[in-house]
């Protein structure tokens, strides 16, 4: 593996980090989201709709930084089996760089580029 000890516990305690983080961000997310119950004492008037659409938004934040918990438990679980910084795409080494932006990256920057175009895509094609 091309990535020294050094770098792999400095990766390590940043993915660790970021995934204490996250749990409290999403935490207080769904507290907020369930908590100010704004959406029951706005029911059945004009600004129900309003109130929906900010409890949605919360939801969907959460949803986001839940993805990127996950994202970085499965780089934790990558790097225990010694799989970290290999491009789970095409088997590439993710080279120091990429990773210290993004501890978290399954993909090398060309299958990151060619998943996200994929993703984008998903207009139904009948
Ligand atoms: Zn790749």
């Amino acid at each position: 593996m091309a990535l020294t000890q050094e770098q792999l516990l400095q990766l390590r305690g940043r993915l660790q980090d970021r995934g204490t983080e996250l749990r409290d961000i999403i935490q207080r997310e769904l507290n907020d989201a369930g908590h100010d119950s704004l959406a029951g004492q706005v029911h059945d008037t004009g600004e129900g709709a309003l109130a929906d659409q900010l409890v949605g938004l919360d939801v969907a934040i959460a949803e986001i930084d839940t993805q990127e918990l996950m994202d970085t438990r499965a780089a934790l679980d990558r790097l225990e089996e010694g799989r970290y910084g290999i491009c789970i795409g095409c088997g590439v080494e993710i080279g120091f760089a990429r990773l210290e932006s993004q501890p978290a990256a399954a993909r090398c920057i060309d299958c990151q580029k060619r998943f996200e175009a994929e993703r984008g895509a998903e207009t139904p094609r009948l």
